[in-house]
């Protein structure tokens, strides 16, 4: 990007009230068949208008096309039975009635190829695209073939790769894998969560991204976080042995959020997608809030690395209250821009 501190979000924005019931994770569909591919493509054009409204500079799908942001990519591949489900603690946080792995996983389709292809069409900007990394995919099922989170990740990213190869070619910029779940297991992580992570990006030449962070605003996650204590240092687990793979971007939290800023220089070298807004909250940030943030985040970052973003995706808010937010971050950047 020649364009200094260019914005982007995490991951998902509101989906039209027509499409899908607002407000709600794994909303169902208000439509079917033919109607809902274009009902789809109708979210894309509309998100991406937003988006490019609110002066947003690497713009997404939004997510408009996908239920939940591991279940959908997951639909897609072989060996996962859906009608066979069991209740597992997922993130060491919340239970909730997963699908069983039954066979060896395989991706046999692309899953969101066409989408990206469509989106591309639209715009000229930067595109970024969200998928699950390995690590978050399997803490969201119930392994009954191979009985090994380890080996079940690899397969996961194998998938992913074939998947982000194909939407690389499809003219995707950027590449993000959602991995929550490097802010809970630890060991994991450093032992192989980081090797599935490199597996999924193998071969590409776009820009890669991995985006961790604590959560949508959902009970669950404001829950556990009152349990973090007054500082969140979860990040510096993991930052060292990222700051050291091929991964170009690390999307992180920040705005409203306990972590220490000084863990970002963990990340010394690496650009950093910086969470300047709060999706936990109705609160529309302020510009100068945004700026706030941002000028203290510069302390750890260089500016050429400093990428202004949100904290995680923005799916369970009112749509009005993430437009508010998307201008914000915006005009909160413009704000640092000037000043560099
Ligand atoms: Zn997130």
């Amino acid at each position: 990007m020649s364009k200094r501190l260019p914005t982007s979000t995490a991951g998902s924005l509101p989906k039209p009230a027509w499409l899908a019931e607002p407000e709600t994770l794994w909303s169902p569909w208000k439509m079917e068949g033919e109607a809902l591919i274009e009902g789809k493509q109708d979210a894309l054009r509309v998100t991406l208008q937003e988006q490019q409204q609110a002066g947003i500079d690497i713009v997404s799908d939004g997510e408009q096309t996908r239920q939940h942001f591991v279940t959908t990519f997951i639909e897609h591949l072989r060996g996962v039975d859906f009608e066979q489900r069991k209740t597992v603690k997922i993130r060491n946080r919340y239970e909730a009635s997963v699908p069983t792995v039954v066979g060896e996983v395989s991706r046999h389709q692309p899953v969101f190829v066409e989408d990206a292809r469509f989106l591309r069409r639209q715009t000229d900007k930067p595109i970024k695209w969200a998928l699950p990394g390995p690590m978050t995919m399997i803490d969201t099922l119930y392994d009954a073939h191979y009985k090994s989170r380890e080996k079940l990740a690899w397969e996961f990213a194998c998938a992913l790769n074939q998947e982000a190869r194909e939407l690389e070619a499809a003219g995707v910029d950027i590449i993000q894998f959602d991995e929550p779940a490097f802010n809970v297991f630890f060991d994991e992580v450093n032992d192989w969560g980081i090797a599935a992570l490199e597996r999924a990006i193998e071969g590409l030449k776009c820009e890669t991204a991995v985006h961790i962070c604590y959560g949508y605003g959902i009970k669950a996650n404001t829950d556990w976080k009152k349990t973090l204590g007054s500082e969140w240092r979860q990040y510096e687990e993991v930052f060292p042995k990222l700051q050291r793979s091929s991964i170009d971007i690390v999307s992180l939290e920040c705005q409203n959020s306990h972590v220490p800023m000084e863990l970002i220089e963990l990340l010394r070298g690496k650009k950093v997608m910086l969470g300047a807004i709060d999706v936990a909250t109705h609160d529309i940030e302020t510009p100068e809030d945004v700026a706030a943030t941002l000028r203290k985040a510069l302390e750890f970052v260089d500016a050429d690395k400093l990428y202004p973003c949100t904290n995680c995706g923005m799916a369970p808010l009112p749509r009005s209250v993430a437009r508010g937010k998307l201008s914000a971050l915006s005009a909160g950047a413009e704000i640092v821009r000037k000043e560099l």
